[in-house]
């Protein structure tokens, strides 16, 4: 367990509104004036401390949330966007030039995976994916042109575990960036204190947690953040995914909620994932000792937020895993839809939903099998009542 804690560096940050409000004001433009020319000609030359030029470089209310953002990962400094693929994608076109090489988990959410497989070759950067839990794989994938290592944390959907300690070595040792996809574990694992280089988030799940916007963090040194934000060369400049104000705002105050969500989707997840293992089904989730890398995740984790909100329930096919899920939302147990993070239990069959851009024949390879439901575990208030109804169900399609 490390001794890190990111709510508490969120709970001590002190943010006042122009007016003394105990929110910041939220700002309402896309452009600011300077008092002198020469400041605004400074400011294009890169010295923008303490100005503000246009809010696809920043805003304040989004310069708030990266603040609260790389607090809670420990970061130097953080960028915000307008997605998680806004993140992903700037910061592997910033780290990669045409003729440089990308080593990747092969289970990563689905956008992800495609971006690397369809999207980089188009602008000669090829990706090797390799069984992440596997570093002899890892290291064997190197190239002298490779530039990135990139995994999730917990992997979507699989909810394999990233040794990130040895990963960082490698990529250290290898001279590449290790970037971290956390959104499956905020709080639980800050992977900048095990050694990582980029940490990134997708806004949209956990961290907002109210399945209301869209949005992404990067957060790392500030070298690197002011790279991004770079008027010549800088990806989220350039490439403009900017994160709306008002939204930035709404995401920072649901975000104080986020320590106390993590800790009843966790305990939620957990006594589920248990009743489920005891009726002898096939269910995926780090919190159990029978899952290959508990005892990893147990090594990395920070404060008190348990193993995360997703399970994953393999019922086999993919005809029993629609019908469960349709008799599920009937019974108003959750609902069949994709994402995660959300007050209530989310379910869908990765398979056929966020990781259907993986082609049939390596989603065997990697045990993604068609009757995987991937169940993000909401903040159900009587958890065993929720039980007994999912169990009746269960009963119902015939799977128990
Ligand atoms: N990373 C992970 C692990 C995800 O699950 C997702 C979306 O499902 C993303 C990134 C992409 O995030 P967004 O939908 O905010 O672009």
């Amino acid at each position: 367990m490390q001794d890190f804690d990111g709510a508490e560096n969120i709970q001590n940050l002190q943010f006042f509104g122009e007016f003394g409000g105990v929110n910041p004001s939220i700002s309402d433009s896309s452009t600011y004036t300077f008092l002198s020319a020469k400041t605004m000609a400074d400011t294009f030359d890169g010295n923008t401390d303490g100005c503000y030029l246009y809010s696809r470089h920043s805003s304040p209310s989004n310069l708030y949330l990266a603040a609260a953002l790389a607090q809670m990962e420990g970061t130097e400094n953080a960028n915000v966007t307008a997605s998680g693929m806004g993140a992903i994608t700037s910061t592997l076109l910033q780290l990669c030039k045409s003729g440089n090489h990308i080593v990747a988990s092969r289970t990563i959410y689905g956008g992800t995976y495609a971006f690397m497989k369809n999207f980089m070759p188009g602008l000669q950067i090829e990706t090797d994916f390799v069984n992440i839990t596997d570093l002899k794989a890892v290291e064997a994938a190197i190239q002298p042109q490779t530039k990135v290592l990139f995994c999730e944390t917990v992997s979507n959907p699989l909810l394999e575990v990233a040794d990130l300690r040895a990963l960082s070595a490698l990529a250290k040792k290898h001279g590449l960036k290790l970037v971290v996809d956390n959104t499956f574990s905020p709080l639980s694992i800050a992977p900048q204190m095990l050694g990582t280089d980029i940490t990134i988030h997708s806004l949209t799940k956990f961290i907002n947690g109210s399945s209301d916007a869209v949005a992404g963090v990067v957060c790392a040194s500030s070298d690197f953040i002011n790279e991004l934000k770079d008027v010549n060369s800088g990806a989220c400049m350039l490439l403009g995914p900017t994160l709306d104000s008002l939204r930035a705002a709404s995401i920072l105050k649901n975000m104080r909620t986020l320590p106390i969500r993590m800790k009843k989707h966790s305990e939620n997840a957990l006594y589920l994932a248990e009743q489920f293992e005891k009726e002898g089904l096939t269910v995926k989730y780090p919190g159990l000792k029978s899952h290959p890398q508990h005892e990893l995740f147990r090594s990395m984790m920070m404060g008190n937020y348990g193993f995360g909100g997703l399970l994953a329930l393999d019922v086999k096919t993919v005809e029993k895993a629609n019908e469960l899920m349709e008799l599920m939302q009937d019974e108003n147990l959750g609902y069949l839809a994709v994402s995660l993070g959300f007050y209530k239990t989310l379910f869908s069959a990765s398979g056929t939903s966020t990781s259907s851009e993986i082609p049939a024949d390596e989603q065997v390879e990697m045990g993604l099998s068609p009757g995987l439901i991937r169940m993000s575990v909401g903040l159900d208030h009587d958890i065993e009542q929720t039980y007994q109804k999912m169990r009746n169900c269960l009963v119902r399609v015939g799977i128990l």
